[in-house]
C-alpha cells in the first residue's frame, strides 16, 4: 500500500466554519490518517485544535464549539518529511509582530535541506522537522517588506517541488499550488463564499458547488475586497506536471481532481488493460476497495464476469497504518477474506491499481492458492513503479519498489502468479482527457523537479 501526504479545507467567510472544515476533512479522511487539524479566525485572533488520529477521534462536539470565526483552514496529514508525531500535525501556527498566520501545506519541497541549513545560519530555530516550516520562516521573513500576498509569492519564488497551500492571516484567505500543479487543490462555493479542498468529495458532503481546479502556478487571495488570482512567479508557467497517482489510486473515485472525473478515469485504465492483454480465465476478481473501478472497466471490454468474491471488512484501518512488516501482512489478512466457494478450481483474474513493494499482492494470491484457485492472474491498470518519488508520495526507496529490482518473469515468481500485465505508459494516458500534463517520473524516472541534494533523498528524512 502506498501513503497519501496530505489533504487540505479552508472555507471564507461562513458562519460555522470550524464545523464545515470538520466535514471538509471527514470526506478527505483517506488523504492522511495520522493527525488532523483545524484553526479558525475571528477579531479576538486565531483558535486552533490538532491532535493525532482521524477526524472524528481528534474533534468532539465541544471542542469545534471552541474554534469561533467565519474563516477556517483545516488539514489531514501523513508524513513524508518529519515524523508522525503531534509537533508535526498542521495547520502551522505562527505569530509576527501582531499577525497570526496560518499555513496548510499538501506536498514536499525537494531543496529544503539547503533552505533550513541557510535558515539555521541566519539565526532561526525550529521545533520541527517539516518542510512546512522552513516555509513559515521564510514567508514571515518574507513579510518584514511586504503584504501578505507579496510575501507568498516572495516565499514561492525560493521554494522548489511539490505544494498545496491554505495560508489565513487576518482577513485574507490565500490558496497556492505549485507551478508545476503536483497535488490537486479546488475551488468550491458555498452560499456565495469560497471553499478549498484537496478533493471535490468534500464539496459534496457540503453541498457546494465545485467551480474549478486551482491552477498550477496560480495564488488565488480572498479578502474583504473579494477575489483576486494571479501568477506566482514573474516567469513564464511551467508545463503542468500533475501526479497521475491521483487518478490511479490516491483520489477518492467520487472525485474530480485535476478537472478529470476520477471514477471514469480508472474505469478507462481498465478497459485499456483489457485491451493490452486479457487473460482466458473464468471471472475477474477486484480487490476492494481500490481495484474495484478499473475490475468494472477490465470486466466491460474483456466480456467476462465480475465477481465482487472478496469481502471487505470495513471496521479496519488501512494497512499501511500499521508500522512493522508483519502488521502490514496482518493487515491484508484481516482486512479482505475471499469466498471459498467462488476461489476453489477457478481460473481467476485479479484486477488491481498498482503493485509497489509486493508485500500486499504475495498475501493474497497465498490465500487464493491456499482455497484452491487453479490458475492466478494478475492484470494491473497502472505501470510497473520503478523510481521513487520526490513529490510527497511515500515510496521514497528503489529498493522497496519490486519493479526496480526484478525483471516481470521474477516478480510472476515471487507473486505465484500465472502470468502479470502492467497498463502502458501509453494505455495510462489514453485513459485520461488531458495526457500531457502529468507527471509520470515514478515510472519512467523522468522527474520534472529534481532533489538538489542527491537523488532518491526525501528533504528531511523520516527519523527528524
Ligand atoms: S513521481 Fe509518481 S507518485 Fe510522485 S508525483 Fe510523480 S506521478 Fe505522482
Amino acid at each position: 500500500m502506498i501513503r497519501h501526504e496530505c489533504g487540505l479545507f479552508g472555507i471564507y467567510e461562513h458562519e460555522d466554519a470550524a464545523r464545515l472544515a470538520y466535514f471538509g476533512l471527514y470526506a478527505q479522511q483517506h488523504r492522511g490518517q495520522e493527525s488532523a487539524g483545524i484553526v479558525t479566525c475571528d477579531d479576538e485572533g486565531m483558535h486552533e485544535h490538532k491532535g493525532m488520529g482521524l477526524v472524528p477521534d481528534v474533534f468532539t462536539e465541544q471542542q469545534l464549539c471552541k474554534l469561533p470565526g467565519r474563516t477556517a483552514v483545516g488539514h489531514v496529514r501523513y508524513s513524508t518529511t518529519g515524523r508522525s508525531s503531534f509537533s508535526n500535525a498542521q495547520p502551522f501556527v505562527a505569530h509576527y509582530k501582531g499577525m497570526d498566520i496560518a499555513l496548510a501545506h499538501n506536498g514536499n519541497l525537494v531543496n529544503c535541506v539547503e533552505l533550513r541549513e541557510d535558515l539555521e545560519n541566519r539565526g532561526a530555530i525550529f521545533s520541527t522537522g517539516n518542510d512546512t516550516e522552513v516555509f513559515m520562516h521564510l514567508l514571515v521573513r518574507a513579510l518584514r517588506e511586504r503584504d501578505l500576498p507579496e510575501a507568498v509569492r516572495e516565499t514561492c519564488a525560493q521554494v522548489r517541488g511539490a505544494y498545496c497551500l491554505l495560508i489565513m492571516a487576518g482577513k485574507t484567505l490565500v490558496a497556492v499550488r505549485d507551478p508545476h500543479g503536483f497535488h490537486p487543490l479546488a475551488l468550491g462555493r458555498l452560499d456565495g463564499k469560497p471553499v478549498f479542498a484537496s478533493e471535490t468529495c468534500a464539496f459534496d458532503l457540503l453541498e457546494a458547488e465545485y467551480e474549478r481546479s486551482i491552477e498550477p502556478g496560480e495564488m488565488l487571495i480572498v479578502d474583504e475586497d473579494g477575489e483576486r488570482s494571479c501568477r506566482l512567479h514573474g516567469l513564464l508557467p511551467e508545463k503542468p506536471r500533475q501526479c497521475i497517482f491521483e487518478l490511479v489510486y490516491f483520489a477518492r473515485p467520487d472525485s474530480y481532481v485535476f478537472n478529470e472525473q476520477v471514477y471514469l478515469c480508472r474505469k478507462q485504465m481498465g478497459w485499456q488493460l483489457a485491451h493490452e492483454s486479457t487473460p482466458d480465465v473464468d471471472f475477474i476478481l477486484p480487490f476492494p476497495d481500490s481495484g474495484v473501478y478499473a475490475a468494472v472497466g477490465f470486466a466491460q471490454c474483456a466480456e467476462l464476469p465480475y465477481e465482487h468474491a472478496n469481502i471487505r471488512n470495513h471496521y479496519v484501518g488501512r494497512t499501511f497504518i500499521q508500522p512493522t512488516q508483519s502488521m502490514r501482512n496482518f493487515g491484508v489478512r484481516v482486512k479482505i477474506n475471499p469466498v471459498r466457494a467462488m476461489i476453489e478450481g477457478k481460473r481467476i483474474c485479479i484486477v488491481d491499481d498498482s503493485i509497489v513493494r509486493g508485500t500486499t499482492m504475495i498475501t493474497r494470491v497465498k490465500k487464493l492458492r491456499e482455497l484452491g484457485a487453479k490458475e492466478v492472474h494478475i492484470r494491473i491498470s497502472c505501470p510497473p513503479v520503478k523510481f521513487p518519488c520526490r513529490y510527497g508520495i511515500d515510496f521514497s526507496s528503489r529498493g522497496e519498489l519490486i519493479a526496480a529490482t526484478h525483471s516481470l518473469e521474477e516478480i510472476e515468481k515471487k507473486l505465484d502468479v500465472d502470468s502479470l500485465h502492467y497498463l502502458s505508459i501509453e494505455g495510462l494516458l489514453r485513459s485520461v482527457m488531458h495526457s500531457d500534463s502529468y507527471c509520470l517520473a515514478c515510472f519512467n524516472g523522468d522527474y520534472p523537479v529534481r532533489c538538489s541534494r542527491g537523488e532518491g533523498k526525501i528533504c528531511m528524512g523520516k527519523g527528524l
